[in-house]
């Protein structure tokens, strides 16, 4: 329960809220949303989603703010991008409206789940569609369930904002050129599952991926876009097969607010010599600073931090944004919806 959770040691795992929020769409339609407290799905042994992983995701926030209001942040945008992600699977898309609806119903449900302001965790909150129709052939479901659960998380940073190392292998990819990279769907996550885990037993944070093509341009940095600082100017890379981070995006505008040049092009590896600072960022940690990345195909090292600590930029961006999700600081860009 609630009452017994030590939000400062929360990590990033599940841990048991109460209710859960589903809609099913069959005969070529969505239903009506449910709520649910068992947390547990029948799902047929040939459901699409087991044999051909027809299923998208999304992953957002709740923040106890410094007024003690509740901050949903960017609902919208993950609306739209579950939609690309359905459509680009051949799922039928969820309405906007009903997303939302399902987001705020979660959150109201479970929010004696939501952390304190001033303990560093939030609610994350984790929409899921899938096709459930049996099937055997290859070919799209035509019955899908769309299930949307919460669960506190802590901060993401234990011992404070600090840099970490990444690795830059030649030897991975998430995505094909003209696959499904550009789409938030679990499938992208098995075919990086390898990667991941080999970056970590080798006591890296995460691997960089090249552009699958030409292997020539930074991708994306395990599930996080990429960018990096280089004097006045945010770099990020422009490409087909990374996923379109709405962290990232807010940055980008966070950092022109802030006077700064935004430069969204295709970042070539040798590149990464010139900048300043390098960051990863995404919903978990909102910035990731990269302290070094180890190109361990060549055996070089482009160096952003000796001491672990982030850039002057990098800290100024992350400062920002964790003070809108908080209503520590106006938002001025509408990227907030706050829980009644
Ligand atoms: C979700 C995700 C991100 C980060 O996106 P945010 O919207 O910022 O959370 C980056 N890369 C991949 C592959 C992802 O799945």
């Amino acid at each position: 329960m609630s009452e017994n959770i030590d939000w400062s040691s929360l990590g990033f795992g599940y841990v048991p809220t109460e209710f859960n929020v589903r809609c099913t769409y069959s005969n070529g339609e969505w239903g009506e949303l449910r709520v649910m407290e068992d947390p547990t799905i029948n799902l047929h042994i040939s459901a699409a989603v087991l044999h051909y992983a027809q299923e998208c995701f999304e992953g957002l926030k709740a923040f106890r703010g410094v007024d003690g209001k509740v901050r949903i942040f960017r609902i919208e945008e993950n609306g739209k991008r579950l939609q690309d992600s359905c459509r680009g699977i051949k799922m039928p898309e969820l309405p906007l409206d009903k997303f939302q609806e399902a987001i705020l119903k979660v959150v109201k449900l479970n929010e004696k789940f939501i952390p304190p302001y001033g303990s560093g965790a939030s609610l994350y909150i984790r929409p899921v569609l899938f096709g459930t129709t049996p099937l055997v052939g290859v070919k799209p479901a035509t019955e899908f369930e769309f299930v949307v659960f919460v669960t506190p998380v802590g901060p993401y940073f234990k011992g404070g904002f600090q840099a970490t190392p990444f690795m830059l292998s030649r030897k991975y990819d998430r995505a094909a050129p003209l696959g499904t990279g550009s789409l938030k769907v679990g499938g992208n996550y098995a075919a990086g599952m390898t990667a991941t885990v080999d970056s970590h037993d080798l006591g890296y944070s995460a691997v960089f991926y090249l552009d699958p093509k030409e292997k020539k341009y930074i991708d994306e940095c395990g599930a996080a876009n990429f960018f990096a600082i280089k004097g006045n100017s945010y770099i990020t890379p422009k490409s087909s097969s990374i996923l379109p981070s709405i962290t990232n995006k807010s940055l980008s505008i966070l950092a022109e607010d802030l006077g700064m040049t935004v430069e969204r092009r295709p970042i070539a590896v040798e590149e990464l010599s010139t900048f300043d600072e390098a960051g990863a960022c995404g919903t978990a940690a909102v910035i990731s600073p990269v302290s070094k990345i180890v190109d361990i195909d060549n055996n070089h090292i482009y160096e952003f931090s000796k001491d672990g600590k982030p850039g002057e930029k990098c800290t100024a961006l992350y400062n920002k944004l964790r003070a809108i999700q908080h209503g520590e600081e106006e938002d001025t860009h509408g990227w907030i919806t706050f829980l009644d």
